[in-house]
């Protein structure tokens, strides 16, 4: 049927950056070149696998395809890259929108000032975008928790959507601050701090983890020295899984709205578990067709996951519900094959009160063979992404708070959000906020799962990581490698 309009928002360093990886990568895969003209599609082009442009592309009148999104940063870096980079005539430029000073990683500055003066231009660029659809169906906004812009703009960003739009859904990418590749110590206060905000506007957010897609880097794809575009390369085939449903047909296809459906039962409690396969290196990648057993059971392992959890939090957790996007060369005999097997053999345990537990989907397009020729991760003819939703992810928030308590109990920092104007009731009621979720989370589950705060706060440094953040070129008055546990003592 005819599919409606999604229109994709990009905010601060990470969100833009993040931005440019998935539209190279959608290009790619709709066969749109950079310069918005249609190529030939990469890979075996497939004639029973059309793709369907316009769910996230607008055509213009002379026959280019836009990408149906706006990218925003406080600071003119980012942005400026791409204004001259080799993407700049795939945008307009009203689309592409940056400010001459940066939020300092301060989610005051995102929301209540510097931000705030770019609020409309954001909503002016995403109504422009709705007007021209047939009809919008929702928005996905990428962004980083950490960030002073990631985290304050987005806020503001998302309260407007849920007021001017508020039947459509509303989905986010965001990246968690990971311990050893923040760039800020007070990260744990903007994480909480927009996480507290969007709660209630946001229907369905996936959480990635820098130290989980780090190591898959690393670890699996054979990069020495991970770097934001490596990260962001594997979000972005990710996130290309979670929408390839909007973008190309399937045998049994999943929309976006129906997994939404699937995996969250209450409101609040949204935030699914993504885990992918394969991930494979050009030299590894030696058999293109893992079984989809293989594929499949590789999703429960942490080392496929898109976010690091405790063995604890894992061992004490239930799933909710758990959905399974297919893509390629995969029949359905297979999956309820791969799926019964990893049922009677890793013993997954389901919340009582949701039985079924699986939901499946197929969708016809491979994932692309290699975006670049300096692409370390190699599309096979097949792939799968997980999106469960676990208990288990109430571990992130409780290393969160545990991170921000020990700043807060020393008041630490407080006064750079206080002289943008905020109040330290802000912070009490985000950190309460913050913590009925994970007492939610607690709910599902009978018994209650013990969570040991002590072990989740591990902070070994590797100077891998502390390399990633100082070669992103970022330098701002916070940044720094105070550990949490030294501020306690101040
Ligand atoms: P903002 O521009 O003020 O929103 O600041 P950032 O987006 O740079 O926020 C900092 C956080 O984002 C830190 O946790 C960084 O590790 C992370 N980060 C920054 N850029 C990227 C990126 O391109 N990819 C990923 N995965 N993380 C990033």
């Amino acid at each position: 049927g005819l599919k409606r309009q999604v229109i994709t928002v990009h905010i601060g360093q990470a969100g833009v950056q993040m931005g440019n990886a998935v539209w190279n990568l959608y290009g790619m895969e709709h066969g749109i070149g950079r310069d918005g003209c249609l190529t030939t599609p990469a890979g075996p082009v497939n004639d029973a696998c059309p793709a369907e442009h316009s769910t996230f592309y607008k055509e213009t009148v002379a026959g280019k395809y836009i990408p149906r999104t706006v990218m925003v940063d406080l600071e003119p870096t980012v942005v400026d890259q791409i204004r001259s980079g080799p993407d700049r005539s795939l945008y307009h430029p009203d689309q592409l929108i940056s400010g001459k000073e940066d939020a300092a990683n301060n989610f005051a500055r995102g929301y209540h000032t510097e931000g705030r003066s770019y609020l409309q231009q954001v909503l002016e660029g995403i109504r422009l975008f709705a007007e021209s659809s047939e009809g919008v169906q929702g928005f996905i906004v990428f962004h980083s928790m950490g960030g002073g812009t990631g985290s304050g703009l987005t806020s503001l960003v998302s309260e407007s959507l849920r007021q001017d739009y508020a039947k459509k859904s509303n989905l986010e990418v965001l990246v968690y601050p990971a311990p050893k590749v923040s760039t800020a110590v007070v990260e744990p206060y903007n994480a909480l701090l927009v996480s507290h905000k969007t709660l209630d506007t946001t229907d369905c957010a996936f959480m990635v983890d820098n130290e989980a897609i780090y190591d898959i880097s690393a670890g699996k794809l054979d990069v020495e020295r991970p770097m934001y575009p490596n990260l962001n390369r594997i979000i972005s085939q990710v996130v290309s899984s979670i929408t390839a449903s909007l973008r190309f047909p399937g045998t049994l296809n999943v929309d976006i709205n129906e997994f939404q459906t699937n995996l969250v039962p209450f409101p609040r409690v949204h935030f699914p578990l993504l885990a992918y396969a394969p991930f494979a290196s050009a030299q590894r990648s030696a058999h293109q067709r893992p079984p989809i057993v293989d594929l499949t059971a590789a999703c429960f392992e942490p080392g496929n996951q898109l976010f690091k959890l405790d063995e604890s939090e894992h061992a004490a957790s239930k799933y909710i519900a758990c959905c399974m996007l297919y893509r390629g060369d995969v029949v359905a005999k297979d999956i309820n094959h791969a799926i019964r097997h990893i049922r009677d053999t890793k013993g997954l345990e389901f919340v009582e009160w949701c039985p079924t537990g699986f939901k499946v989907g197929i969708n016809c397009r491979p994932p692309v063979a290699a975006v670049s020729p300096d692409d370390e991760l190699v599309g096979g003819g097949r792939a799968v992404c997980m999106m469960s939703n676990t208990t288990a992810i109430a571990g992130a928030w409780t290393r969160l708070c545990h991170k921000f308590d020990l700043m807060f109990r020393k008041r630490a920092f407080i006064h750079w959000y206080e002289s943008e104007g905020m109040e330290k009731d802000d912070f009490i009621l985000a950190r309460e906020n913050i913590e009925v979720l994970r007492h939610d989370y607690r709910e599902l589950v009978p018994t209650p799962a013990t969570i040991k705060t002590e072990s989740l706060v591990s902070d070994k440094t590797s100077p891998g990581f502390r390399g990633l953040a100082e070669r992103s070129g970022r330098t701002n008055f916070l940044q720094g490698d105070f550990e949490p546990s030294a501020i306690a003592e101040i």
